[in-house]
């Protein structure tokens, strides 16, 4: 196997000190060695989401596992699914399969959820959890996530579910502000860790909501994990060697500066953005451009197979399209811990195979 730097939106490429980290000796996780760990965390992972009041917690599964908490612990009555693409769709098939109540409220892949429409639906009366994807990751859409939740306070008795698997940590979310009852992510897209590892943050009024809420089984019960978080710690065993990772990724990050780190995202999306509508054309609507990764039209018809090829011969990965549009389109993550060298590093690689 020869080693390639993943441009890919998932996972991502995971930096050395991170891997080394994760050959840390074990603890046992009812240790004090794995409390100090865990209450070493938490704190750190609310100062990134900007709250002090909400839940954090750690789940050994990947980012899938919080989508089917959420519905679970938060839906007693019907839930409207926002649809923007696959992964966006993925959560209402996760409401079906749990056996709940559901409507979509669809708009067309490439485009971005409108406020107005959700809002109409909200007014029915119908729903008392609404799911959102904030980052798109097979359109490269981040939806304008503080408008829908101006709209969704406006219903008291709606829980507002987001996924922020591709955001979290490459753009500001002020989980706390937007009052959010369930946002999660899992470690391997912008976090830059190695898959395995789930952060999802619950609100108080979620987590009443899941006290009342039947047949959310045990593994991603709120409740329980409510329970074990008061003694700094997990449900069940967790992903020790991931943990002490996302420690040493989350000083990293305050080392670095928030601020920092997001300006620096939004700098590597416009460079990848001016590249992409400069040869090709870009699938998400103006407006609706995600900061973590792009999705770029194929309108040359390259052979996205071919391209892959060749950068794998230099050591270099980009992603094909995903779901329906995987021919059509092929994507560039520029999240985690790149920096603008790596992006100019893989857009010439590109421009030299292609002839540009
Ligand atoms: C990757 C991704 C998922 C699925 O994540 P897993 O960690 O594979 O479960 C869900 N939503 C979005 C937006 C994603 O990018």
């Amino acid at each position: 196997m020869k080693y390639k730097k993943l441009y890919i939106p998932g996972p991502v490429e995971v930096s050395k000190d991170i891997l080394e980290e994760m050959s840390h000796w074990m603890v046992g996780h009812r240790s004090s060695d794995y409390k100090e760990l865990h209450s070493a965390v938490i704190p750190k992972l609310k100062k990134l989401l900007f709250t002090e009041n909400y839940h954090v917690f750690l789940g050994t599964h990947s980012s899938t596992g919080w989508m089917e908490a959420a519905v679970k612990n938060c839906v007693h009555k019907k839930v409207l699914s926002c649809v923007c693409g696959a992964f966006s769709k993925r959560w209402n098939e996760i409401a079906a399969a749990c056996g709940l109540e559901n409507d979509k409220y669809e708009v067309p892949w490439g485009h971005g959820y409108d406020p107005v429409e959700i809002d109409k639906r909200l007014a029915s009366g119908e729903y008392d959890a609404v799911t959102v994807v904030h980052n798109e990751t097979s359109t490269g859409v981040m939806n304008k996530l503080e408008e829908i939740a101006e709209v969704v306070k406006k219903y008291p008795d709606v829980s507002l579910l987001v996924d922020a698997v591709s955001s979290m940590t490459g753009v500001k979310i002020e989980v706390e502000k937007l009052d959010v009852d369930v946002i999660l992510a899992g470690v391997q897209k912008a976090f830059a860790l190695p898959p395995g590892l789930a952060v999802v943050a619950v609100s108080p009024k979620a987590m009443q909501k899941s006290e009342a809420a039947k047949n959310k089984g045990y593994y991603f019960d709120f409740k329980v994990f409510e329970k074990y978080a008061a003694k700094d710690n997990t449900p069940t065993t967790p992903v020790i060697s991931l943990i002490f990772a996302l420690n040493k990724m989350l000083d990293k990050m305050f080392a670095e500066g928030l601020d920092k780190r997001f300006a620096r995202h939004l700098e590597m999306a416009e460079r990848v953005r001016g590249w992409g509508e400069e040869h090709f054309e870009l699938y998400a609507q103006p407006g609706f451009r995600s900061n973590t990764l792009t999705t770029i039209k194929n309108t040359k018809g390259i052979s996205v197979a071919d391209l892959n090829k060749k950068l794998g011969e230099e050591g270099l990965a980009i992603s094909n399209g995903y779901g329906k549009i995987k021919e059509e389109t092929f994507r560039i993550a520029h999240m985690g811990d790149f920096i603008m060298d790596d992006i100019e590093q893989i857009l010439s690689a590109i421009d030299k195979i292609l002839g540009f």
